[in-house]
């Protein structure tokens, strides 16, 4: 609670967070597979607070998966460094988690995780299974770049402006531009906090939603001419294949936006937006515009995250994973009904 007072738990465990970094020369920052402008932003913040505030640490960042940082977020102060996880071969005196707590999502980083001698945490995610040294998760906090910011204010490092970009494109990318149902306060409190330290909203808007490649607009074109809807229009769903991607030359790790177009559709309340990633697998993207909670099916599937945006990757091809996600969408309609039994209606 930016401005508030910080429940006394909070405080706790930002002083043993805070200890073990004390306790440490080497400090590695890492967050989930397939980062998004959130995981990037607030481990890349969290690395400059630790280096400024505890100096003479080593303090390295690193991309879970074995991929480049996603185009869009190759602006932000510092992305320059990321390290690759599988190109490091050091063992952590302290490993932080940020934006993430569940330790099956850090792809090639859960060796570094097990090398490490402590754990740290600072994440907004339901769900996970504190095995950590020490750790803060507020599930309420509409990004974890809340968090982030929350410690800088807890062991006193005044916020630089590439912290304040950094920690601004977090909140901007996992609150969609402050529109979705998280966009709460606190947030706001934050963002005002950030623009004040020297953050620009209109570049991080110029990176994220201005700069999109033309053959993403024509893949995007694709996407939205394959919505279709389900249950009185109550969810609506498209998907992009490998043909697509092969056809358009649009990188798959840069299309996390495309379930931002199937939300669009007026009535839709549950959105999802299906797309084959390599090693023939499906990654979906679910998201809820009413206050139904998709978090359920996206750990059915697999995967997990927020009530109202979550995701899951399943083994399979579009039609497979289409097969075994609808008919669980659509029950959520069908048990609203009492019905017991899927709801049928026309399809548009
Ligand atoms: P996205 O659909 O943008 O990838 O993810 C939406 C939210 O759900 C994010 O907060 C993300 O971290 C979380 N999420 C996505 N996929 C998974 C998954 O496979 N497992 C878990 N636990 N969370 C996920
Ligand atoms: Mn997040």
């Amino acid at each position: 609670m930016l401005g508030g007072s910080m429940p006394a738990e909070q405080a706790a465990q930002f002083d043993a967070i805070a200890r073990l970094i004390e306790g440490a020369r080497t400090v590695v920052v890492c967050a989930h597979t397939s980062p998004d402008g959130d995981a990037l932003g607030s481990g890349l913040a969290l690395a400059e607070i630790i280096e400024r505030t505890w100096p003479g640490r080593e303090v390295t960042s690193l991309l879970a998966d074995d991929d480049v940082v996603p185009r869009t977020y190759e602006f932000l102060p510092g992305a320059d460094g990321f390290v690759r996880a599988c190109a490091y071969d050091g063992s952590p005196d302290l490993f932080v988690c940020v934006d993430l707590s569940q330790p099956g999502r850090l792809a090639d980083a859960r060796a570094v995780l097990e090398r490490s001698a402590h754990v740290a945490v600072l994440d907004h995610h339901p769900g996970g299974e504190p095995s950590w040294d020490a750790g803060v998760v507020r599930t309420d906090a509409a990004a974890a770049g809340i968090i982030v910011a929350e410690f800088a204010r807890h062991v006193g490092c005044e916020l630089t402006p590439t912290m304040a970009q950094n920690l601004l494109c977090a909140l901007m990318t996992d609150t969609g531009c402050f529109q979705y149902q998280n966009a709460n306060g606190e947030a706001f409190c934050v963002a005002s906090s950030l623009v004040e330290a020297g953050a620009s909203p209109s570049e991080v808007s110029l990176h994220v939603y201005q700069s999109d490649r033309l053959a993403y607009i024509h893949l995007s074109a694709t996407v939205m001419s394959r919505i279709t809807t389900f249950e009185q229009g109550k969810i609506a769903y498209s998907y992009a294949t490998s043909a697509d991607f092969a056809a358009t030359g649009v990188p798959v790790a840069e299309c996390d936006g495309l379930v931002d177009l199937v939300r669009r559709v007026d009535g839709c309340e549950v959105a999802l937006f299906l797309k084959e990633v390599p090693g023939g697998k499906v990654r979906g993207n679910l998201r809820a515009k009413s206050d139904r909670d998709i978090s359920s099916i996206a750990r059915e599937m697999g995967g997990g995250g927020h009530a109202a945006a979550a995701g899951f990757t399943v083994d399979g091809d579009i039609d497979e994973a289409l097969a075994v996600v609808l008919p669980k969408l659509r029950a959520l309609y069908a048990r609203a009904k009492g019905t017991g039994t899927f709801a049928h209606s026309a399809e548009s």
